[in-house]
């Protein structure tokens, strides 16, 4: 059985939000099209506590864009983003949810950054989307959401390496881009680690 992951499609990844993808509200509509083709659907919510090690404002003379070293993990450092409980940290209000069997949330612990959403950066720390995944007879995963070059990203390297047949659905995804074609090299490197790389039409027009 196939299932749909909707990674990240919360408001501070939105024009307008904290850590803005450029066009990130584009991939709403898409999605929640897709969504109409998958009857095994999960999100992932990025769910910061405010002292999270991620952030720049967290640390002493340190920008947004500069790396650290944390708890020996490299570390770019983000703007405050995603914070619990906050409209930020919120999926984007036209974002349909009334057939998501679970929501993952991540980047709980303050000590280490969680882009995919299935394990931490240090993959120290499980959501349990795998197990889950797998107790309910999921054998193949497609990926969408924000940001492609980061949570995207992650979520289908780690989905492939838990053994999970994984396609991206490249046009319903958005890229942060902080270095010119960070997206494409994103996709490269997704599509030689195995996974399939499709347009949302692909499935919804011919699946
Ligand atoms: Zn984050």
């Amino acid at each position: 059985m196939k299932a749909l992951i909707i990674v990240d499609v919360q408001n501070d990844f939105i024009p307008g939000g904290a850590l803005a993808v450029k066009e990130g509200d584009q991939v709403v509509p898409i999605i929640n099209e897709l969504q109409q083709k998958f009857d095994f659907i999960v999100a992932t919510q990025d769910w910061h506590p405010a002292d999270h090690g991620s952030f720049a404002a967290n640390h002493s003379n340190k920008n947004i864009g500069e790396f650290i070293d944390l708890n020996g993990v490299q570390q770019i450092l983000w703007p405050m983003h995603c914070v619990q409980e906050t409209t930020g940290a919120e999926f984007h209000p036209d974002l349909k949810t009334e057939k998501w069997k679970a929501v993952f949330k991540k980047g709980t612990n303050p000590k280490v950054d969680s882009y995919s959403g299935f394990f931490d950066n240090n993959r120290m720390g499980d959501t349990g989307l795998s197990s889950f995944l797998k107790e309910n007879g999921i054998e193949e995963v497609f990926v969408c959401g924000l940001a492609t070059d980061y949570c995207v990203k992650f979520t289908v390297l780690d989905a492939i390496s838990e053994g999970f047949k994984t396609t991206l659905i490249a046009d319903a995804t958005r890229a942060v881009n902080i270095q010119e074609n960070d997206d494409l090299k994103a996709i490269k490197e997704m599509s030689a680690s195995g996974a399939k790389v499709v347009l949302a039409d692909e499935i919804l027009y011919f699946s």
